[in-house]
Parts: structure tokens; sequence; C-alpha cells
């Protein structure tokens, strides 16, 4: 990092921090350890084939569309790409920008795909030098987009979520299992084993007190 930029070579993927968002264990499972749920890997890839390389760009009067879009920051430290990018015309001929994602799943309790669009707008909004006050996610499970406004509570999550993700990267460390409700629709539950990885820990931190008494 360079004063409070990163370098070209430093840079993490937008995903990283989407997976950083949703659960630090399953981010350094992926991007550290390199394990990855087969389930994981077809259904990324399918989504991005199915939603982004079908159609091409797309432009009229009042609206202009651009799949598969190449994003990058510098501030944040990120690259990857965009599904969608829309531009919609204002009423003094400037285009405001407005990305859209696509989840094959519905809503989720937590922020991170909140989180993975607000960096693809900050992204965006570092290379047009422009910016962007809202965004959308469509789910397919629902067939609904969630309008996502980028407001500065959001703003500051993803600042810290980057951050973070890049010192869960750097450190090489892959955090211990907490089970929570979000286990349920992790793919990489079998290989990460919460449950009993956790419950081994309560016993080898019983047997620890038990014996640290004696
Ligand atoms: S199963 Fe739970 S703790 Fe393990 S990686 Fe997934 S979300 Fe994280």
């Amino acid at each position: 990092m360079t004063g409070n930029m990163y370098n070209e070579e430093d840079l993490i993927l937008l995903s990283t921090l989407q997976h950083f968002a949703f659960c630090p264990r399953q981010c350094a499972l992926i991007h550290v350890e390199q394990v990855w749920s087969e389930n994981l890997l077809t259904a990324e890839g399918r989504i991005m084939h199915e939603h982004v390389h079908e159609e091409g760009d797309e432009s009229r009067v009042d609206v202009h569309i651009e799949r598969g879009v190449s994003l990058r920051s510098l501030q944040l430290g990120l690259i990857g790409k965009a599904d969608v990018i829309e531009y919609y015309r204002q009423a003094d001929s400037t285009w405001q920008a407005f990305p859209v994602e696509y989840k094959r799943g519905k809503p989720k309790p937590d922020d991170s795909d909140k989180v993975q669009l607000c960096a693809q707008a900050m992204c965006l909004e570092e290379m047009l030098n422009v910016h962007i006050p809202a965004g959308a996610i469509f789910y397919g499970k629902t067939r609904r987009r969630l309008d996502v406004n980028f407001d500065e509570a959001l703003r500051q999550e993803t600042q810290d979520a980057a951050q973070k993700a890049h010192a869960l990267i750097e450190s090489g460390q892959t955090p211990k299992p907490v089970y929570s409700k979000r286990c349920e629709s992790c793919s990489l539950v079998a290989e990460c084993m919460p449950r009993t990885i956790q419950k081994k820990r309560s016993v080898e931190s019983y047997l620890k007190r038990m014996l640290d008494e004696t």
C-alpha cells in the first residue's frame, strides 16, 4: 500500500470481499486455503455465464446498458467485474450510472450482497470520477429487484470490509468457525464442519480448564 492507495499487485477480487462480508472463515477457506466446493464453483460459474455473457450491450434513447464491466479501485484495493451497469440519461444530458447485480437466491439477512454492490459503485466512482447514489440487486428466486442506496453507513461498512479482507488474506490465517444461521445457506458447510469443530473446541477448552484447575 502507498499512502492510502493500494498498489496494482495488492488488489484482491471483488468476490473475495463479498465472501468476507458473508463469513470471514468462508473467505479464508476459498481464497487462502483454496478449498473449493464443486457446488460453489459450478454454481458461481453458471450464474455469471447465464446473466452476463448471453447478451451484448444495449442502447436506447434514454438508457444504455453495459454487461460484464471491468472494475478497479486503488482506494479499496479491489478488482473484478460488474454484471450490469445501466446508464440513465438525465435532464442535463449527462448519464447516471446504476449498477445491477444478479443473484440466484433470495435476499440475505446480512449485508454481504449490498456490500458487494456498493463496492462496485465505489470502484466505478473512482474510475469515472462521478457520484453513484443507488443501484439494485436482482434475486432469481423472488424475481424482484431490491433497490440499494449507497448511504454513508453502507459505504463505511464496505470500506471496513475491504480493509479487513485485505488483512485476512495477508495474514494467511483461517478463522475458527462460529456456527450461525448463515451456515445453513453456506456452500462450504460440508468442508467447514462448523458444528463439529466448534464442539471439539469447546471440549478442548473444557478439558484445559479442568487441567488448569487441578
Ligand atoms: S459453514 Fe458457517 S462458519 Fe463455516 S464457512 Fe460457512 S458460514 Fe462460515
